[in-house]
Order: C-alpha cells, then structure tokens, then sequence
C-alpha cells in the first residue's frame, strides 16, 4: 500500500483550485488541466457562509480571501416596493472568529485560488483536457488533447456541470437538468446602505443585492423561464428590466440603468445530482461535475470548496485509494445531497407560488447542517 503521491485535476475552477492548494499543503505533487485557453471567470459575485470561510482557513487562505471580499452579517427581507419587513441577524454558526458572510466577485475569488495554487507549486497547463483515461490497479494513463501523457495515482473531475470526465467514466446519460428558472445578474457601483445581503420578494420575480466590495455590489433577479429559451446576448439588458418590472425601490431604480446587455449575466438554472459512488477506481468527482445545485441556499460553491478540504486531508493518508474514497463519500454524500434537494425545493415552491412553504424552515436548517463540522 502506497500513499498519493502525485494527483490530476481536470479543471481549473473553484474546486479544482481549490483542492490543488489542499493537495500542494501537504506535499502531493499536482497537475492541474483547465480547458480554457483564456482562464478567466465572469464578473459579477458570489455569496459565501461562515462554513465556507472556515472551509478556507482550513486551505490556509483565509485571509487572502477574507481580504478580496466583503464581510458582512445579516440579511435583510424586504417587500418589492423596499420596505424592510425583517433583519436576519447574522449567525457566526462556523465560530466566534468568522464572519457570517462573505461577498466576493468572482474575479477576486478566482485571482485568490489560481494565485494561491500556483504559487505552492501546481504545474498548470490552460487550453487542454483529458483526451483518454486507462486505469489499472496501480495508477491512471492520461492522453491529454495535445498528445502529452501523463501517470497518476488518482485523477480528479472538477470540470463542472458539463464534466467530460463524468461522461467518460460514469457514462454519457448522467446529464444537468434544467429546473425552470434563470438568474440575471449585474454590477453596481455598492451605496454604504447595502452592507448587508438584501433580498426583496415580488410576486413573480425575487431580486437580490449583494456586497462585494468597499465599492462594488451585485443585482440578482430570479425569474421562471419556461422551456429554457434562448436569451440572445443583443437583448439581455432589455430581458433582465423586464424581469424587474415590479420592483421599486432601490431595484427600480436600478433597473433604470441596465443599459449594456454586456454587463449582464444571465444563467438558466441546471441541476446534477450523481447517485454514490462519486468515483470509480482510481478517478473521483468533486464539485458541480457531480452535485451541481440551484442557487437558493448560496451553498454550490461552499461544496466544492468543503469537498476540496475532505478530500485532500483523507489523501495525506497511507491507506487503499478505495478506503479513502470511500471515506470521502461518507463525509460528503448526505450533505451535497441535502443542499441539492432542498434548494431546488426552494426553487419549485417559487415556481409554484407556494405561500405556505416554509423557506425559513429550509434556510435554518442550511444553517444547522453546515456548521457541522465536515
Ligand atoms: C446563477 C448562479 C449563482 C450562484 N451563486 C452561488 C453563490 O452565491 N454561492 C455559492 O457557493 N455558489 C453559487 N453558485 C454555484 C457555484 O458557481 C458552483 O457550484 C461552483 O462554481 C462549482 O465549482 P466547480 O469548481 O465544481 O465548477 P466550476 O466553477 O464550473 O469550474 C469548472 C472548471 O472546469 C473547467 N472545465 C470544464 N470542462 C473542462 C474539461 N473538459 N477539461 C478541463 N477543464 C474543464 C471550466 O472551464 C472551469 O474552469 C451559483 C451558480 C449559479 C449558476
């Protein structure tokens, strides 16, 4: 029996970055493969909980990434018009010496994982992927696309929602699902009242405002999308105001100045939720390449990261690949699982107009499960 001495990640996003600075901590050398020739990641902002934060201080990175958002503590529950009807006191459930939250754009996000990995010595290769996979007791043989090849003792998928490693070796009828509902998102220069998230509930759209920054916040509107239609990219600043028509307020206001369909982002939202095992022999899948949620509970990218933590503590272990998978399934599986039903619980009651549904009840309970320790 042998340790992992030297890993492949498929995929240069959250996750993958994020377990390349788990793995480099403790010594395990790490080639990391990122499809895009240009590795760069759309601009508008993330939400991340205290048990992320705590998930970061556990990669050693909290400060970095303490230092490129903004943390803040409560969420306020506003009417569509902006009238506050409740402020959520923020939970500092992960431990006194967390924020609750934090807002970061996922640029910074992005500058502190890549900058971080590279720096503890991931060999980074951009514009290629895995071409074939041959696995045997002992390790894996990889072609990548540009005929290079490589020997691992393990290789992870942390390529996302459309993983082509999941489809090469889970099979090709594990496919995203569309749920119904879209997100349209935009930048805004941050007003000092908005240190907190914010979220305002209409009767057909739900709208959110988010801090990134000391100068820098983002608009989310949410909206049903029957048939998952294509948005043309010319139209989107029009589609995301008329996604907005009920808001006053601050939102109103806001929407006055989408103006550059360029500035928006626009998602439909897609959902995968792989069935246990996440790996077979010797090829694992961490992230949205297997547990790819709807936005509701702000939770997606905390478990890619928290995967990341597991996995690369459960590695430094001299044990059989399978235990330690194992392991990692043991750790990981009800609490991806938990996250991925309940917010796309969250999203069919907002589809259904349920005003019975108990969403405060969903959220508490978030809460609960993540400041378990994982
Ligand atoms: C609208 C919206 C809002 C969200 N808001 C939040 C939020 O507030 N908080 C939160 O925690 N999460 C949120 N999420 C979820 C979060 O974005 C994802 O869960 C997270 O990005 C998953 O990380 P990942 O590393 O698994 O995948 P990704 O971040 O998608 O990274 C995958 C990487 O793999 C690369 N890749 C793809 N294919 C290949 C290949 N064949 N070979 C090599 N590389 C490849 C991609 O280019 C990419 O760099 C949101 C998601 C959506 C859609």
């Amino acid at each position: 029996m042998t340790r992992v001495r030297k890993v492949l990640i498929v995929g240069g996003g959250i996750g993958g970055l994020s377990l390349a600075s788990g793995l480099r901590n403790r010594g395990i050398e790490v080639d990391l493969v990122e499809v895009k020739k240009e590795w760069t990641v759309y601009g508008v902002g993330i939400i991340q909980q205290c048990n992320v934060i705590r998930a970061m201080a556990q990669l050693g990175l909290a400060d970095r990434f303490l230092g490129a958002g903004f943390a803040y503590e409560n969420v306020g529950l506003y009417t569509a018009e902006g009238h506050l009807l409740q402020m959520l006191p923020g939970v500092r459930a992960a431990g006194p010496e967390y924020p609750a939250n934090l807002g970061i754009s996922r640029l910074a996000l992005h500058q502190v994982l890549s900058s971080t990995a590279a720096e503890r010595g991931t060999s980074i290769r951009l514009g290629l992927t895995v071409e074939h996979l041959a696995q045997d007791p002992e390790g894996v043989s990889v072609t990548f696309t540009d005929g290079t090849q490589g020997r691992y003792d393990l290789v992870v998928g942390a390529d996302g929602l459309f993983s082509k490693v999941r489809s090469m070796v889970f099979g090709k009828e594990l496919k995203p699902r569309f749920t119904g509902q879209a997100v349209f998102r935009h930048n805004f220069p941050r007003p000092p009242e908005i240190d907190h998230l914010a979220a305002f509930y209409g009767r057909h759209h739900n709208a959110g405002l988010c801090p990134l920054s000391k100068d820098l916040m983002y608009l989310f509107v949410t909206s049903s999308e029957p048939g998952n239609p294509w948005m043309p990219e010319v139209r989107l600043a029009e589609l995301m105001r008329d996604r907005m028509k009920e808001f006053g307020g601050i939102i109103g206001r806001l929407r006055d100045q989408i103006t550059d369909p360029k500035q928006v982002v626009y998602k439909p939202m897609e959902v995968i939720f792989v069935p246990e095992p996440w790996y077979r022999g010797r090829v694992v899948l961490i992230g949205d390449a297997v547990h790819a949620t709807t936005p509701h509970l702000g939770q997606g990218a905390g478990m890619a990261i928290e995967d990341a933590v597991v996995l690369s503590e459960l590695l430094e272990e001299e044990a059989p690949v399978e235990a330690l998978l194992s392991r990692f399934m043991q750790r990981r599986y009800e609490r991806c699982k938990f996250i991925v039903e309940s917010s796309i619980q969250i999203g069919d009651w907002e589809m259904q107009g349920a005003s019975n549904a108990d969403r405060t009840g969903i959220v508490k309970k978030m809460m609960e499960v993540t400041a378990q320790p994982i």
